[in-house]
């Protein structure tokens, strides 16, 4: 089973401030984890380097015994370049606070583009898995509409059948229902929920605290760029 994550001793400064701290974490294939903590405590920072959006200054990130943003080659690693990079970073699919879709494609345009460019599907075959997604997040019927005419809620749907268009291992999703309106975060967390039943590693910021004891097999608690605490679910939120 793929989605493996192995985070080792990754620190990250930013002008000199720590952002991230000796940061260590194993995630297993197939599971959900969220991750907890106070505003400015390093969970985005710690989300983008598992994608290499950013990279760590110290240590480094494994996905399924591949290393983040290097190649191994004579068992030394090279830096990749953004080419080999972006190439890398397809099997870890981002879902952002404000969904990024393309405002001049339609939804299906939004889905099948990537998987298209990257020659791993045919747009006959990218069309006919967009609307397996598009059913996966409940908009089937919204194909053909732009994105502009969608609500927030439907357009983060849209975002995470995109991301799922390029069939990754691993979905990291940073506080995917922070900018919605509270009726529409439901919806958003439902489509989560079905894929966290569909077996994809799972990797989730957000503040949503009584989806987290749900959802999680994992919860991470961070606090001034180190993770203060970690386990199963049931225990963290065990009453004491
Ligand atoms: P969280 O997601 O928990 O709110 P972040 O990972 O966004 O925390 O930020 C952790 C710390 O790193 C904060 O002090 C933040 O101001 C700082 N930081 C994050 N990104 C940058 C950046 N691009 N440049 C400078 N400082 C940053
Ligand atoms: P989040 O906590 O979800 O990352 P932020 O508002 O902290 O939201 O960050 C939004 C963007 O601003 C991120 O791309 C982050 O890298 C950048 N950022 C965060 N803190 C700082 C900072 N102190 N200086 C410069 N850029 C920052």
């Amino acid at each position: 089973q793929k989605g493996h994550i192995l985070v080792h001793e990754v620190s990250k400064y930013y002008q000199g401030l720590p952002a991230l701290k000796n940061v260590s974490l194993e995630i297993l294939p197939g599971t959900v984890t969220v991750i907890l903590g106070p505003s400015g405590s390093g969970k985005s920072t710690l989300l983008r380097t598992l994608n290499c959006l950013e990279k760590a200054d110290k240590g480094f990130v494994q996905i399924d015994n591949e290393f983040m943003g290097y190649t191994l080659k004579n068992n030394k690693l090279y830096e990749l370049k953004e080419k080999e990079l972006l190439k890398q970073r397809i099997h870890v699919g981002y879902v952002f606070q404000n969904f990024n879709l393309f405002p001049h494609m339609t939804v299906l345009e939004n889905i099948i583009e990537a998987p298209i460019v990257h020659g791993l599907l045919t747009r006959e075959d990218a069309i006919k898995n967009a609307y397996e997604l598009l059913e996966i997040v409940g908009l089937k019927d919204k194909a053909n509409t732009w994105p502009k005419q969608l609500s927030g809620g439907q357009q983060q749907r849209i975002a995470i059948a995109r991301a799922l268009a390029l069939s990754p291992k691993v979905m990291l999703f940073d506080e995917p229902t922070s900018a919605l309106d509270p009726e529409l975060v439901k919806e958003v967390l439902n489509a989560i929920k079905k894929l966290a039943s569909l077996g994809t590693t799972l990797v989730i910021v957000t503040h949503e605290i009584g989806f987290a004891r749900e959802i999680a097999d994992n919860i991470v608690f961070m606090v001034e760029g180190e993770i203060v605490e970690t386990g199963p679910s049931d225990t963290i939120f065990q009453n004491p």
